[in-house]
């Protein structure tokens, strides 16, 4: 049995638990033991999955992953897991359940594995990949710009909550990740629509997108290519959702922050150069 090809997924569960026994002890609830063992586990079991060529591998993580943090932590816990539920979480000074997953899976954890909560976990992406655009048919817009505005207004709302003094923001927060959602999906489903691009909310519109571009650019987990054995025939560009030049190393590569780790070139590659 060749263990060095299993390395990915172990790895994967160390850092996960390492991540959920640090803060079961330091905040000394066990709530963050389950949390992180089981996103960690099912992370693992998508990578290791994937090695072993199962097609719906990734699509198995996505739903695990997703629906946990969409049903669970959103709607039966009632945390607010959007953005608005960062700022209120940080304005609140309280470092728990929305501020960690950000810090986690939106901050800090990009250095490590990119932008893999987008294509692994995320609830939104988990509905717009079962879209029948699944690789976009036409260039890319220059319409990024739409995503600063979307993170102004996260900030705009909840500071102004904050600023009016609005009683009960508990309850407010959590009814505004229900309608956020909603709009989420909303719009994600027009726009892969009208774009023919499932991932054209997470190009344009997506606000957590400002956190994750930056620290994904130094990411330690990166598809590069084989220069020796790659043959240039385009292949792996025509099969990306994200437009990634990923026959370039360097970390300026085209759309190289963009980069899900989907895997889709690594799989279509025909000289196995990725
Ligand atoms: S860009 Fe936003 S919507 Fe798209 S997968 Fe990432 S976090 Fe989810
Ligand atoms: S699919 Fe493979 S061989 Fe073709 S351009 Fe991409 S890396 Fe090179
Ligand atoms: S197809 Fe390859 S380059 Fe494109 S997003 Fe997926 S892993 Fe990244």
């Amino acid at each position: 049995m060749n263990f060095k090809k299993y390395l990915p997924p172990i790895l994967m569960l160390v850092i996960f638990e390492t991540v959920a026994v640090t803060l079961w002890l330091t905040k000394n609830n066990l709530f963050y033991l389950f949390n992180f063992s089981y996103i960690g586990i099912s992370i693992s079991l998508g990578v290791f999955l994937f090695i072993k060529k199962v097609k719906f591998a990734r699509r198995l993580v996505q739903l695990l992953v997703g629906l946990y943090m969409l049903i669970y932590l959103g709607l039966i816990c009632g945390e607010n897991m959007q953005i608005e539920g960062f700022w209120y979480y940080l304005f609140t000074g309280v470092f728990e359940a929305a501020t960690i997953h950000y810090a986690v899976a939106k901050i800090f954890g990009p250095l490590i594995f990119g932008r893999g909560w987008c294509g692994y976990a995320c609830w939104t992406a988990m509905v717009l990949d079962f879209l029948p655009y699944k690789v976009p048919s036409q260039p890319r817009k220059k319409l990024g710009w739409i995503r600063y505005i979307t993170f102004a207004l996260s900030i705009i709302f909840v500071s102004a909550l904050f600023l009016a003094r609005v009683g009960n923001i508990e309850r407010i927060m959590f009814w505004a990740f229900v309608t956020g959602n909603i709009l989420y999906y909303a719009v994600g489903i027009v726009l892969a629509f009208f774009f023919k691009d499932n991932r054209a909310f997470c190009k344009y519109v997506c606000p957590v997108t400002v956190f994750m571009k930056p620290m994904s650019y130094f990411a330690l987990f990166r598809v590069k290519c084989r220069k020796d054995r790659c043959v240039d025939c385009g292949k792996c560009k025509r099969v990306c959702p994200m437009d990634v030049d990923v026959t370039d190393n360097s970390r300026k590569r085209k759309n190289g922050t963009e980069c899900i780790l989907c895997m889709e070139c690594v799989k279509n590659c025909p000289k196995k150069a990725l």
